[in-house]
């Protein structure tokens, strides 16, 4: 059988083209004809549909000719690779393909196993996110189309969105669901056009139930690129099909992306990740060190550590991550407890880089927002008490923030003597003791600041 499906598949590349075949036909392994029916073994259901829907009878017909009597094609899933726990039943595999196996840019991403929404902690800054996250993965009506997801490096975006792909295959095997980066639709886009198949592209990306597509700021400035997503786009929501797009900036906000697309991007739900604060970055080295443990085995963490870092370690997720498990590989071939001695030596690269570097002028400029001031009240000579007031304040929060001497913070305040500096930071020390309204003015400010 092997030799007669290689002639088979031979002849289908002289009819369906060399793209087409190196993109639907060779990633089929013919296991079996039995019964009437060629059994093919498919890298994905969405390559196996495809292929049916598009090819069926040119290859009942081909395989008939070499003499075997078939009435039926049918396609099999590859078995999937180890899931996490809760998914052993998937039916199919977690490969969302754009096309074959073999050719590596032209694959669909293979879903990280981790980004799930279990592995996902939630907290103040991304609760909205994931929200909407959660109600798109259900797969029900479509209630708001696009769903825009937007936020700084590592706060998350990638891990919604496949946290949404890996629901749907789950719980909805009956949709389409594709996701993919922008910059990989772009690739596709580009090699369609040079080998003209355009409309296979088209069809490729207007027969999915969800799109999903990540890092959309990416084709900004792309026009052509930019001008077949919005097509797709439009021709998507027509159908009343899901779209879900991530981006680094709100739609508004990413330069050279043309207006009438941005504007359709806003037709939706638009949601940011905030950057972390505290407290979630605590949550989020809890849960990581516990998945951690799997891999490394148990792991003595000492009093306080979580607690530094997850003040220490700016927002980005991912660098935090990086951290706990360098300190796990360590700990675990040293086989000693995680101390703060440790962290020292042993994120010092990290911990230096990714101290927060707060101006004087960003705590002048919140402070005034936070009190409804003028910037240049604050700066200014007046000496009334609403001014005044909020004037120390920042002048507190800049000795305690930044690294600046009393001097230089002079100097950022219009110009001040260094001894007035020193009586502002005293006044306020001094008042926190006894008025609690200061101090929540002051905490907050300090965590808006800090994040
Ligand atoms: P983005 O796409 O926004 O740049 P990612 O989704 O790739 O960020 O996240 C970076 C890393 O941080 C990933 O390993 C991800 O699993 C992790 N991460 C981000 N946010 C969370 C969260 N709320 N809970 C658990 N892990 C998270
Ligand atoms: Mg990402």
């Amino acid at each position: 059988m092997a030799t007669s499906w290689a002639g088979i598949s031979n002849e289908l590349r002289r009819e369906v083209g060399e793209s087409n075949h190196k993109n639907w036909i060779e990633p089929l392994e013919c296991i079996e004809i039995k019964g009437g029916v060629a059994r093919f073994r498919a890298p994905s259901r969405f390559v196996g549909d495809w292929v049916k829907r598009n090819y069926h009878d040119q290859i009942l017909t081909l395989i008939r000719n070499d003499g075997a009597d078939v009435t039926r094609l049918d396609f099999v899933v590859k078995a999937s690779p180890a899931r996490p726990a809760k998914t052993e039943s998937a039916p199919s595999e977690p490969v969302v393909a754009t096309g074959p196996a073999g050719d590596d840019v032209l694959q669909g991403v293979v879903l990280d196993q981790k980004l799930t929404f279990d592995n996902f902690v939630v907290g103040k800054p991304n609760e909205l996110a994931h929200a909407a996250a959660r109600r798109v993965a259900t797969g029900g009506p479509v209630t708001f189309n696009p769903l825009f997801l937007y936020g700084g490096v590592g706060l998350g975006k990638t891990h919604l969105m496949q946290a949404i792909a890996w629901e749907l295959t789950e719980k909805r095997p009956d949709l389409q669901v594709l996701y993919l980066s922008a910059e990989k639709f772009m690739y596709r886009f580009v090699q369609a056009l040079r080998d003209r198949e355009i409309m296979d592209f088209k069809n490729i990306f207007r027969s999915v139930d969800v799109l999903m597509v990540d890092d959309v700021q990416f084709i900004a400035g792309k026009e052509s690129t930019q001008e077949e997503f919005f097509h797709t786009f439009n021709a998507l929501v027509d159908q009343n099909k899901q779209i879900v797009m991530s981006a680094d900036r709100a739609p508004g906000e990413i330069k050279d992306l043309e207006a009438r697309i941005s504007s359709r991007m806003q037709c939706g739900l638009v949601v940011d990740l905030h950057p972390t604060n505290y407290e979630l970055r605590l949550g989020i080295l809890q849960r990581k060190a516990a998945h951690f443990a799997q891999s490394y085995g148990a792991v003595k963490i000492s009093d306080g550590v979580f607690e530094f870092l997850a003040h220490r370690i700016s927002n980005n997720v991912r660098v935090l991550e990086g951290a706990l498990q360098r300190l796990f590989a360590f700990s675990s071939l040293i086989g000693q407890e995680v101390t703060m001695d440790m962290v020292q030596d042993c994120l010092s690269d990290i911990l230096r880089s990714s101290e927060r570097r707060v101006t004087v002028e960003e705590i002048q400029r919140k402070v005034a927002e936070h009190f409804n001031l003028r910037l240049s009240d604050m700066l200014g000579p007046k000496r009334t008490r609403t001014i005044a007031r909020p004037r120390q304040i920042a002048m507190y929060l800049s000795k305690e923030l930044t690294s600046r001497s009393l001097p230089e913070i002079g100097r950022r305040f219009g110009g001040r003597d260094h001894t007035t500096i020193l009586h502002g930071v005293r006044k306020v020390e001094e008042m926190r003791s006894s008025d609690s309204q200061l101090n929540e003015d002051i905490e907050l400010l300090r965590r808006l600041l800090e994040s």
